[in-house]
This record gives structure tokens, sequence and C-alpha cells, in this order.
């Protein structure tokens, strides 16, 4: 096992900067809140509940965990609904 990196590598960063960063959603936490990962540093943003984007912490993966549950709980709800009454 070699041991974690949590520090992403001086080049990816660096071109960050020169070319801004380029996110990839990685995660639909609902159906406005997403997260995203920069493809070249490996940084990590989310939408937080004003619909900003903002770093991922990891208090905020925690509270995405959390929406994603009740999201599919509703969703699994709203599936049984949505058959009597759709105009999604
Ligand atoms: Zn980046």
């Amino acid at each position: 096992m070699s041991k974690p990196t949590n520090k992403p590598t001086f080049i990816p960063k660096m071109y960050c900067n020169l070319f801004g960063h380029h996110y990839q959603v990685t995660k639909k936490v609902t159906y406005h809140v997403k997260e995203y990962t920069c493809s070249h540093c490996k940084k990590q943003l989310t939408t937080n509940s004003n619909g900003h984007l903002i770093e991922l912490t990891p208090k905020f993966k925690e509270i995405n965990v959390i929406l994603e549950r009740i999201h599919t709980s509703r969703m699994e709800r709203s599936k049984k609904k949505t058959i009597a009454s759709s105009i999604y």
C-alpha cells in the first residue's frame, strides 16, 4: 500500500491556474445539488443551498449524503404518485 497523496501535484495545479479548472459532475445528489471534481487537480466542489459552487469539505460531504438519502426516499415515494399525476 502506498501512502495516500492528498496534495495535488504541482503541474496540474499550474494548469488550472492558467486555464481554469475542468470540473466534471461526479455525483448527482439531488436535482439541484451535484458534486464536481476537477479532472486535472482533483479539487472537489459542490452546490450549496443557495445554488452557488463551494469547495466540497468533509462537512458538506456529510450534508450531501443526508440530502441524497432524503432525495432518494422522496423519489421512491413520488414515483408511485407521478404515475397518477405526472406533468414532469
Ligand atoms: Zn483544477
